[in-house]
């Protein structure tokens, strides 16, 4: 009897944690069995006799922006070292007029902080991360394990749902979206092109080079003020009449404006911005201020047009091959990532919409259904055999 009980202690004990893995296993799939099936519209590269030009009618006040960092959230669960109020005095302090934070599913700007409303999405293994701008509440529904680009799209249209604007942040961190994901997705507005130190081009080129207009954002992405490779080193200089969201949001979503990253050292004269892009009869005209730099005009595939040295001002001639060209500045002491000049037909930019395709999409949840009920029997049948068979007694003979 005695010894019977020592080994049945753990034995009850890994059964309850196995019942308790068994059930976070479950919990995490769920989401795989709801998620829909999408029909994604086929890359079509811009085209068109006009030529778009983000920069056509500029304010000239500039806001410099830093739209990802995080504060310390979630009872210190996540990982940022200092408070809310620490991110946006020291930005503030640094000349930036919008001093974004954005911890993970909860919107600092609710609370009071300083910052325009918005939220870092996401709990997953693949870091597959979404910024939410102009948030109006959070979405917690997530694919935790993996995410094909159907589960990429859901969740793409899930947050935008309840936000102006979506970034995708960090796209290559863990390989995030791919560039098949890229040429695919539809539904959101902006790229993390600049994440602290690192830079993802190709990403942005694959969109862009199916005909995805979106922007190009740069963000510090700092979970620690004093890591100085992650704090006023990405920000987007924004063409915004005020630092107020609407005006944020509405110039974001329009292209008007740049992401820029230092590479140097920061002592105020000297520094490169940019002054203006024209476009006149199919030549786009870049002008800078400051620093003479490197220009270089990049297009479809993210090919190398031309590249001009030590310029403060460079033009490009569309040739009928070229459908879209964008604009890198590389100045002694930062590079700037300008939004392209896009060909169209005059009258609205191309907006592919990603749909659901339903009947895969009921097929898929039909099946989850039935693979949930299989695996039901079968625990319910594995549990009745467990359930001990009483000991036989002996039969009293009959003398
Ligand atoms: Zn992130």
């Amino acid at each position: 009897m005695g010894f019977h009980e020592v080994n049945s202690r753990p034995s009850v004990l890994w059964r309850a944690l196995g019942r308790v893995a068994l059930s976070i296993a479950a919990l995490a799939l769920l989401p795989y069995a709801w998620g829909p099936v999408y029909r994604f519209p086929d890359p079509v590269p811009f085209s068109g006799s006009a030529l778009w030009n983000p920069y056509a009618s500029l304010n000239g006040s500039w806001q410099r922006a830093n739209l990802h960092a995080h504060g310390r959230a979630w009872a210190g669960f996540t990982s940022g070292s200092q408070s809310d109020e620490d991110v946006t005095d020291r930005y503030h302090r640094l000349g930036y007029s919008v001093a974004g934070v954005s911890n993970y599913q909860s919107i600092a700007a609710f609370d009071g902080i300083d910052s325009p409303p918005l939220y870092e999405h996401g709990f997953n293994l693949g870091k597959n991360h979404q910024l939410a701008i102009g948030a109006h509440s959070v979405d917690w529904f997530d694919f935790p394990l993996w995410q094909t680009i159907s589960n990429q799209q859901y969740v793409i249209d899930r947050v935008r749902r309840k936000a102006d604007l979506v970034s995708l942040n960090h796209p290559t961190s863990r390989d995030a979206y791919d560039l098949d994901a890229m040429r695919a997705l539809t539904g959101y507005n902006l790229i993390e092109v600049v994440n602290g130190p690192f830079t993802s081009e190709d990403v942005w080129d694959a969109a862009l080079s199916a005909g995805r207009p979106v922007w190009a954002v740069a963000n510090d992405d700092t979970h620690d003020l004093n890591d100085v490779r992650r704090t006023a080193v990405g920000w987007n200089m924004i063409d915004a009449p005020s630092a107020a969201t609407s005006d944020v949001v509405a110039a974001l979503g329009s292209g008007r404006f740049y992401a820029a990253l230092r590479t140097g050292a920061l002592d105020g004269a000297g520094v490169t911005t940019l002054s203006s892009v024209r476009v006149d009869h199919g030549t786009v005209r870049v002008q800078l201020k400051g620093a003479p730099s490197t220009i270089a005009f990049i297009g479809q595939d993210g090919t190398v047009r031309e590249t001009l040295k030590d310029a403060l001002d460079a033009a490009f001639t569309f040739t009928p091959a070229d459908t879209y060209i964008r604009t890198v500045i590389t100045s002694p002491q930062t590079t700037l990532y300008l939004n392209p000049v896009i060909r169209w037909n005059g009258e609205s930019l191309p907006s592919p919409l990603a749909t659901v395709n339903a009947p895969w999409t009921w097929t898929q949840r039909g099946g989850a259904m039935a693979l949930g009920c299989v695996a039901l029997l079968l625990r319910f049948r594995a549990r009745r055999v467990e359930t001990p068979i009483p000991a036989a007694r002996p039969v009293a003979r009959r003398a």
